[in-house]
């Protein structure tokens, strides 16, 4: 189900259990401010979830208020971590789902991070 995107932070979903360590996850980077692990139902043959160590429920919550050095440091991770998996050259896509339009439906913020495959013109 998605989110309710006006809702408070809830420090019980998925993402914050495995950025403290209490639910496994396949890490594949992190770092001060970001973590990244694959994605448990991949929709690419690279799809790598990267999520802020900070607490923000969506893109939306996370552009409006983190700090500008938190924002720098997940989105040169963003770019780090698909330089680190090869993908830069074939290409790739980075999506954030917001909100109920947008189909988000964990409420802590996530990049998708898609490739390994040439991936079709955006949506539907
Ligand atoms: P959303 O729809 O919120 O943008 O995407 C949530 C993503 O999280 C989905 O692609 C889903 O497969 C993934 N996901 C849900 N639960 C887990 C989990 O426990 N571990 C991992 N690694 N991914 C999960």
């Amino acid at each position: 189900m998605p989110i309710d995107p006006t809702l408070p932070y809830d420090d019980a979903n998925i993402f914050a259990r495995i950025l403290r360590g209490e639910l496994p996850s396949k890490k594949v980077y992190e770092d001060e401010w970001a973590l990244a692990f694959d994605d448990i139902a991949p929709q690419a043959p690279v799809h790598i979830l990267v999520i802020p160590k900070g607490s923000y429920v969506s893109w939306d919550d996370f552009s409006a208020q983190a700090s500008d050095a938190e924002i720098a440091g997940f989105a040169r991770a963003v770019g780090q971590i698909a330089r680190d998996a090869g993908l830069v050259e074939p290409g790739y896509r980075v999506l954030y789902n917001v909100g109920l339009h947008g189909g988000q439906e964990i409420p802590h913020l996530h990049a998708h991070i898609f490739g390994g495959r040439p991936l079709g013109r955006m949506i539907g």
